[in-house]
């Protein structure tokens, strides 16, 4: 059985955990974000994380020429490293792809991105954000049948060799629709997609795929792509997404036992 982990990258998020269950695991790709560590590193460099919301609702971080190359720099650099770093001292043979190597994560430039600013939409300038078009899926059967375990993170390329930022939930999707994975598992800060957030206790425990635009409403921010991500899987023929937590111990096993929201 194929399955892909999501490993998120927002603060409260345990890794190692994640990674000592994984260790004892055959056949599973990890795909990673990173959040808190290129917010720190922006702050570090003088240029500190923007966030914008578009006109539906969702947050992202604002990736203009400066902020993608913080993000370049955390994600592809330090983040992906440390995890192939951490799985090769439990003794797993990984290797750290960013979407841009080989153009594994090809994506198209997202046109007319738009924010809302006082309650107006306006255009967002210079954005290097991108829409994920075709993942290689060659590629990855190529590695696995290596033995090697792929660790993949943002950025995107275009056709064009143009570096593109892209969702980190949106690429564990496309990854695993694309290796046929049985299970995609969006580990993350919080216990599942709670009715309340500010409620662990009311966690929706299952969302059948045709409810899901039902639930979205109750997504916020970051979560909401999550939700997007799920349904994005499910379509993309994944058997089943669970949104679960990342802290506690085997929470690779306990979202696979459905620990969590499951969407199928
Ligand atoms: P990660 O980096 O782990 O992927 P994110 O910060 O991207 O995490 O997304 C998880 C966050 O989404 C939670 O910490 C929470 O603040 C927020 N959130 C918004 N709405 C909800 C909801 N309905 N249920 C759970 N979390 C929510």
């Amino acid at each position: 059985m194929t399955i892909v982990v999501k490993i998120g990258g927002a603060a409260g998020n345990a890794r190692d955990a994640v990674l000592d269950d994984l260790a004892a695991r055959r056949d599973f790709l990890v795909v990673h974000g990173g959040s808190e560590r290129v917010d720190r590193l922006g702050e570090a460099l003088g240029r500190p994380a923007q966030y914008y919301t578009s006109p539906s609702g969702v947050v992202s971080r604002r990736s203009d020429p400066a902020h993608l190359e913080v993000l370049v720099l955390a994600l592809a650099g330090a983040v992906q490293t440390e995890i192939v770093a951490a799985l090769l001292a439990r003794g797993v043979r990984a290797i750290g792809l960013s979407g841009v190597d080989a153009g594994l994560l090809l994506a198209r430039r997202k046109e007319g991105a738009r924010e809302v600013v006082d309650g107006h939409v306006v255009r967002l300038s210079d954005d290097r954000s991108g829409t994920i078009e075709r993942v290689d899926a060659a590629l990855l059967g190529s590695l696995t049948d290596l033995g090697l375990v792929p660790v993949i993170g943002p950025p995107a390329v275009s056709e064009g060799g143009e570096i593109l930022n892209v969702d980190a939930d949106r690429v564990a999707a496309e990854v695993a629709g694309a290796v046929g994975a049985e299970a995609l598992l969006l580990l993350t800060n919080v216990n599942g997609l709670l009715r309340d957030r500010s409620d662990p206790a009311s966690r929706i425990s299952r969302v059948a795929r045709d409810g899901i635009e039902q639930v979205l409403p109750l997504a916020a921010g970051r979560m909401k792509k999550k939700v997007l991500a799920a349904q994005a899987a499910l379509r993309a023929g994944v058997g089943r997404v669970v949104i679960a937590p990342s802290q506690g111990p085997n929470p690779v096993d306990r979202a696979l036992a459905g620990d969590g929201t499951v969407f199928e």
